[in-house]
């Protein structure tokens, strides 16, 4: 077939058509004009699933590039792409303000089906490929929902083998108790690693009354209880190592002299070998690019550092930022 039926067929503006040349996209002649429709297919798919293998666990992808990696819709907490086999999970501290969400017991997620009003149902879509996927083989995957179109890779999912999805009952959101299913999910990826010091924001709720809290905190007493007698869930962070190297960090705790570089406070407290306890931050995360590198940490008390993360206020880190500036005329 013709380039311009191609571009048709693929249902693409031509400036990606372009791109998919790049990347190799064959074509009968060696100009580029004529195509093989399935030698097309045949190579687009080879190319998704080569995209899905380099995925990095913790890294932050963009909604288009779920969307292009898997070939799925780019709405819903679970999107399934018939073409690269696949059902991408999304995963969120709130799923619509629901007051219960998915859940971290141990190693395994406890991962909230499809349906935001009235009783859920494993017969339900996607409920349904998720429920049957040791026998449909449909390939998993999780992404974390952070903020708007942040989503952090997690890593490939399989159903537990040792719990089975289950329902409950749980609040909708109207309020109304219903049935959920729960299909508790683990991780596939061997190298993730659990980061130790996140600092959690608090979500900002609209104001509630007294009572209001106390019922939905009892509400979630209950529900702990009936799913694990008396163990708390606890939410695990997938991340990517990064490398801080240690004389970097030990230099840095130097120059401070046991004063935090924010409030210009002694550190809190000495620890056992005697140092002053301080955090070592970057200015510019490394999760955003940071480098790793003397001027770009600072030491920081506990206090100031959760400060920093939680209100990230351009004039706190402008004052870092000059006392560095400052630190490196001094050198
Ligand atoms: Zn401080
Ligand atoms: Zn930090």
């Amino acid at each position: 077939m013709k380039k311009s039926e191609l571009i048709k067929k693929l249902n693409i503006p031509p400036a990606k058509f372009n791109e998919l040349i790049e990347l190799g996209l064959p074509s009968v002649d060696d100009k580029q004009k004529t195509f093989d429709w399935d030698e097309v297919i045949k190579w687009k798919k080879t190319t998704n699933q080569e995209k899905i293998k380099k995925l990095v666990a913790g890294k932050i992808y963009k909604n288009e590039e779920l969307v292009d990696t898997f070939a799925c819709t780019s709405q819903g907490g679970m999107r399934r792409s018939h073409y690269t086999n696949s059902l991408v999970l999304i995963t969120a501290e709130k799923k619509a303000n629901i007051i219960y969400q998915d859940k971290w017991f141990g190693d395994t997620l406890h991962y909230t089906g499809m349906g935001q009003k009235g009783d859920q149902s494993f017969e339900y879509t996607q409920n349904k490929v998720l429920k049957n996927n040791d026998i449909n083989k449909v390939n998993v995957y999780l992404f974390e929902y952070l903020t708007k179109n942040k989503y952090k890779y997690i890593g490939p999912v399989k159903l537990s083998k040792n719990i089975k999805p289950y329902i409950i009952k749980e609040m909708d959101i109207d309020g109304i108790n219903r049935n959920v299913v729960k299909f508790p999910l683990e991780i596939q990826t061997e190298n993730y690693i659990i980061e130790k010091d996140v600092i959690n924001k608090e979500e900002k709720t609209p104001r509630q009354s007294e009572e209001d809290i106390k019922k939905k905190a009892f509400a979630a007493s209950n529900l702990n209880k009936s799913i694990k007698g008396e163990t708390a869930s606890f939410r695990k962070v997938i991340t990517r190592s990064y490398d801080r190297n240690k004389d970097i960090n030990l230099y840095i705790k130097n120059l401070a002299n046991g004063i935090c570089q924010l409030c210009m406070k002694d550190a809190p407290f000495k620890q056992k070998n005697g140092e002053p306890f301080l955090h070592v931050h970057h200015v510019k995360y490394l999760s955003e690019g940071g480098t790793d590198t003397v001027d770009n940490c600072i030491a920081l008390c506990p206090n100031c550092h959760a400060k920093i993360h939680e209100l990230e206020d351009e004039n706190d880190k402008n004052k870092l930022l000059h006392i560095i500036e400052n630190r490196k005329a001094s050198d």
